[in-house]
């Protein structure tokens, strides 16, 4: 199968060339050229029923009959789907299992078992750009860190991260370099574009990408989508809808292109933060992209998602999203707060303040529709992630054991302005 860009102007490429790219040469993003049907696929383990899927987006290429393999090493970790004990039927999809308990895990670890398989013949180093909003640089970090011939550099916003985030993105040291740019992560995404298009730093290093925009963080995400829908199906009957936490939309994109394919999703909710450009898309039909603001739920806090260019590229207006089944909710710091703290009550869980959008938007809709869906809220993170926020108002979280050996690690990063000049001098290029 063949991937083309979202913006029509560079060449179609393959799985491993996608994979590599990370960004397509025109500055646009890679989107499949065709949808595979994937109706007949039976439940089953995660490795068993994303090896199917992702197999089918990489028929022809090199690492096809790798893939099998690739999902066993990247996800040897669970994501259960548990019962919330609700009036209606609510499930909880957890995706915090993982080496620095965030989602972003599934895609990282899948990335890093790809590219280490992917014959190189370039006798340049292969360096991977990561800008991160919190969560993404450290899941990257940890899924590269001694991967041989491959090095890291890790660009997330100075003093907009948690400590517990800064912590996972600062210590690795050897393949992995950190740096905290004097700016919001709308400048660390732009600095890594920029990157990409200078020819300078080209010709001294083959650069990729592991963001959300690179295809090989989006197709192991639809993974869960593709086991756990097949899972609920053959339990209730019914197709499961999801509420997934969103910023860049990658996880949501990922749910969007699983149900393109076949599997058994009925409605997708993507719950913002106080960025609300995707929700007043939908509201309005006009999508004004703008500056990030701060928020709780920071690893969701993107003025300019960059999927949005995959989302408009499969439905292109919001006429057509709304159609498709597809909403958003924008929920504020206040009511993230009181949802973690009204669940804890209710339910005995711990909503990271990232999960506790979805939740608040589960609990904001009328009975008759929380009756008339299989919702199924996506929990992105461990809420031990998240402690200073989440701590005041359930009490103590427990951390768990890979968080734990992290924590102990020492810490080392460099800060930089928000330029190309200072990436290309902290990178001594
Ligand atoms: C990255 C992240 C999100 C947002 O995911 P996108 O793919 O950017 O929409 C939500 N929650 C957590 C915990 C994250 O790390």
């Amino acid at each position: 199968m063949n991937f083309r860009s979202t913006r029509g102007q560079s060449p179609d490429v393959g799985f491993s060339a996608a994979l590599l790219q990370g960004l397509a040469p025109d500055g646009g993003l890679y989107v499949p050229g065709s949808w595979p049907d994937l109706s007949a696929v039976t439940p089953g383990a995660l490795p068993v029923v994303g090896a199917s899927l992702i197999g089918a987006f990489a028929a022809g290429d090199a690492l096809g009959p790798q893939i099998p393999a690739i999902t066993r090493d990247a996800f040897d970790f669970p994501a259960p789907v548990r019962v919330l004990p609700a009036a209606e039927p609510l499930r909880v999809l957890e995706l915090f299992h993982g080496p620095t308990a965030a989602f972003k895990d599934f895609g990282a670890r899948f990335l890093a078992a790809s590219m280490a398989r992917i014959p190189r013949t370039d006798k340049r180093p292969l360096r991977i750009l990561v800008a991160t909003s919190g969560d993404t640089g450290g899941a990257v970090a940890a899924a590269f860190h001694r991967r041989p011939g491959i090095e890291v550099v890790v660009l997330f916003p100075k003093g907009l991260v948690s400590p517990a985030q800064q912590q996972q993105l600062t210590c690795w040291g050897e393949n992995i370099t950190s740096l905290a740019v004097r700016g919001s992560f709308d400048d660390c995404q732009r600095l890594v574009k920029e990157a990409f298009l200078d020819p300078l730093l080209r010709t001294r290093v083959e650069l990729s990408s592991a963001n959300s925009i690179n295809l090989g963080r989006l197709l192991p995400q639809a993974a869960y989508y593709a086991a756990s829908s097949l899972a609920i199906r053959a339990e209730t009957g019914q197709k499961a809808s999801y509420i997934i936490p969103s910023g860049n939309l990658g996880n949501s994109v990922a749910c969007v292109w699983a149900r393109q394919v076949g599997f058994p999703i009925d409605r997708i909710v993507l719950a913002h933060n106080a960025n609300r450009a995707v929700p007043d898309f939908l509201a309005t039909g006009s999508f004004t992209p703008r500056p990030s603001i701060p928020t709780l739920a920071n690893a969701m806090d993107v003025g300019h998602p960059s999927n949005m260019e995959r989302l408009l590229s499969l439905l292109p207006d919001s006429a057509a999203v709304l159609g498709a089944g597809l909403s958003a909710t924008s929920i504020d710091d206040a009511s993230i707060r009181d949802r973690i703290r009204a669940d804890h009550a209710r339910f005995g869980v711990t909503w990271c303040p990232h999960t506790a959008t979805a939740a608040e938007t589960w609990a904001r809709m009328s009975v008759a529709e929380r009756s008339a869906h299989q919702w199924t809220l996506v929990a992105t993170a461990h809420p031990a992630k998240f402690r200073e926020t989440v701590e005041p108002l359930v009490g103590k979280v427990e951390i768990p054991e890979n968080l734990r050996r992290l924590y102990e690690l020492p810490s080392s990063f460099r800060e930089i302005d928000p330029t190309l000049a200072a990436l290309r001098s902290a990178t001594g290029d």
